[in-house]
């Protein structure tokens, strides 16, 4: 094991802790992001949280093999339950659906008391934790979309603020970021070129299905995207 070196996924992640910082990176697997973090002498000290055994024992040996277990809590649990007020002011969870990680934050709520920033990367879903935040007092602050190994990864850092600051047009925003829109990077146009082509799959395939109330409002949902991201990039001045 080897917590030197991060993926670019993970480093983005970090770039984003605040100098400091009492970290807690949960659902942590193999810990390399608090060991990194503090290894670096970024973060000051970190709680490794994990709700499965067998990445909980990763951790474990992690932080142990970095000698780093008088700087690193390692702790079995769900989400946020594995703190106790005040312990971190920084939180990191990554590599999970945007739907889990906005349920552990809202689970979690009444620990975030002593907490100034979250960062968070969903590997899919990242409109669910928007509109979280948006609805829960937290400013989006910043965001990076990247690729590594063919895959697109999102990172939102968020701190506590006016939440309707990064927004001019929620339904579009929300979907695709405010940020990531503005910069209108190569990978974020990439990203939902991948997206439209899949979404019309979908609709492809629900014709087939035939027709059902169930499948006449999911079909209005993936419609009502398309026609969100297709706008965007006509605007844009790049057709799809
Ligand atoms: N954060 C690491 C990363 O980005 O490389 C590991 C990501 S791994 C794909 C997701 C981890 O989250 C798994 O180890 C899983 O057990 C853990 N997990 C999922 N739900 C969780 C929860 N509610 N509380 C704590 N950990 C959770």
């Amino acid at each position: 094991m080897n917590a030197d070196k991060l993926s670019k996924r993970l480093e983005t992640v970090v770039s984003f802790i605040p100098e400091g910082s009492r970290i807690a990176d949960i659902g942590s697997d193999h810990a390399y992001l608090p060991c990194y973090a503090v290894d670096k002498g970024i973060a000051v000290s970190g709680i490794a949280g994990e709700v499965a055994e067998g990445p909980y024992q990763s951790a474990v040996k992690q932080v142990k093999y970095s000698l780093l277990e008088d700087v690193i809590s390692v702790r079995k649990g769900d989400g946020l339950e594995v703190l106790n007020q005040n312990e971190a002011d920084c939180i990191t969870i990554a590599g999970m659906g945007g739907a889990l990680i906005a349920s552990i934050l809202e689970n979690g709520k009444d620990k975030l008391g002593g907490v100034s920033r979250l960062i968070l990367q969903p590997n899919v879903g990242a409109a669910a934790i928007r509109k979280w935040l948006f609805e829960n007092g937290w400013e989006l602050k910043a965001e990076k979309i990247l690729e590594e190994d063919n895959k697109i990864y999102e990172i939102l850092a968020a701190d506590r603020g006016n939440p309707k600051t990064p927004y001019n047009q929620f339904e579009r925003e929300f979907l695709l970021g405010p940020f990531l829109l503005k910069e209108n990077s190569p990978v974020f146009q990439q990203k939902w070129e991948q997206e439209l082509k899949q979404w019309r799959n979908i609709i492809e395939k629900m014709k087939e299905a035939g027709d059902s109330p169930g499948l006449r409002e999911r079909k209005a949902q993936v419609l009502k995207k398309i026609d969100i991201v297709e706008e965007v990039f006509d605007e844009k001045g790049k057709r799809t």
